[in-house]
C-alpha cells in the first residue's frame, strides 16, 4: 500500500452511483464535551460547579416541544458533546420523545455516548443499546469512528475509546437490531495508507451498511492551521473507499457545497448527499 493519495480523474460520463437527498434535522444537546478531542469544536470541558452551558432539561422540553418536530424530514440526527450533569435516563427519554413526535428514521447518539455511560453508570452495553433502540432509533452515529487508528486516536482523542471498544459496541448494536453507520474523517495530508488501515477494521463489521465522509472543520481548535482538506483529497478518498468496501453508501454532507462539486462526488461515488433542513440546539 503506497503512502501517497493518488486522485485518478473520473469523467462526467461514467457516474458511479446514484444521488440520494437526504433533508436532515440537527439535534445538539450540548456543545460542550470532556472528551476534548483536538479536531471538535464542542470540545471544552465543562466543570461539575456552575458552568454548565445548557439550562437544566432544555433539551428534553424542546424534545417534546420544539416545532420544526412537526415537520417531514428523511433523517434526524442526534448528537453532541459529553458533561456530567444528564444522567442516561434524560437521553433515553429524549431519542423516545422525538421518536413519538417525528416518524423520520432516528441516529441517535454514538458509540462514544455509550462508552460515557457505561462507564459512569456500570450499564452494560448491551443494556444501553437495546434501550436506544426500545426508544426509537435505527442506528447509532458514526462517532469515535474519524479514523480507526490507534496510534492517530492517542494523538487526537486519546480519551475516547478505542478502535477495538468501537468495533465491539457496532458489533452488539447490530445484533439488537441497530444499524451500523461509521465515518471517515478526511484531513490535509491523510493518506492511502491510513484510509486502508481504517478500512480493515471497518471489514470486521458485517454489518457496516453507510460511512459518512467528513472533511475536517477543524474551527476554533489548535488544528485550525491545517487548514481543510482539498476537494481532491476528499474525492480519492471516495475512491479508495469504493474500491476496497464497494457494496457500503458512501454519504457526506453537501451543505454550502456548489452544484459543480456535488456532481463531482457523485461521479465520484458519493450516493447519499446529507442536506441539514433544520437544525434544534439545546
Ligand atoms: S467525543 Fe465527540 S463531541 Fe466530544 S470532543 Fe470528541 S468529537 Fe467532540
Amino acid at each position: 500500500m503506497e503512502d501517497t493519495l493518488h486522485y485518478q480523474p473520473i469523467w462526467p460520463d461514467s457516474p458511479q452511483a446514484g444521488w440520494n437527498l437526504v433533508q436532515v434535522l440537527k439535534m445538539t444537546t450540548t456543545r460542550a464535551c470532556w472528551m476534548r478531542c483536538r479536531f471538535c469544536d464542542f470540545s471544552r470541558f465543562v466543570p461539575m460547579i456552575d458552568d454548565h452551558p445548557v439550562a437544566p432539561l432544555s433539551f428534553l422540553q424542546k424534545s417534546q416541544t420544539h416545532t420544526a418536530l412537526s415537520e417531514s424530514y428523511d433523517l434526524i440526527k442526534l448528537r453532541g458533546g459529553l458533561s456530567f450533569y444528564e444522567p442516561w435516563s434524560y437521553f433515553r427519554s429524549a431519542i423516545r420523545h422525538i421518536h413519538k413526535r417525528n416518524p423520520a428514521p432516528l441516529q441517535a447518539l454514538s458509540a462514544v455516548e455509550v462508552q460515557h455511560f457505561h462507564r459512569v453508570e456500570h450499564k452494560p452495553v448491551q443494556e444501553l443499546l437495546e434501550e436506544i433502540f426500545w426508544a426509537g432509533a435505527v442506528s447509532l452515529g458514526p462517532g469515535g469512528s474519524e479514523l480507526l487508528i490507534d496510534s492517530w486516536r492517542q494523538e487526537m482523542s486519546s480519551l475516547r475509546l478505542s478502535s477495538q471498544e468501537w468495533l465491539n459496541i457496532h458489533r452488539i448494536a447490530a445484533q439488537v437490531g441497530l444499524k451500523s453507520v461509521a465515518g471517515l474523517m478526511v484531513f490535509p495530508g491523510i493518506s492511502e495508507q491510513q484510509i486502508w488501515d481504517h478500512l480493515q477494521i471497518l471489514r470486521e463489521l458485517k454489518s457496516l451498511s453507510v460511512i459518512e465522509i467528513k472533511p475536517l472543520r477543524a474551527l476554533g481548535t489548535d488544528l485550525e492551521i491545517m487548514g481543510k482538506p482539498h476537494l481532491f483529497e476528499i474525492l480519492a478518498t471516495v475512491e479508495v473507499i469504493k474500491k476496497h468496501l464497494p457494496h457500503v453508501v458512501v454519504a457526506m454532507s453537501i451543505d454550502h457545497l456548489s452544484r459543480d462539486v456535488c456532481d463531482l462526488l457523485q461521479w465520484h461515488g458519493v450516493s447519499r448527499a446529507m442536506i441539514t433542513k433544520d437544525v434544534i440546539e439545546a
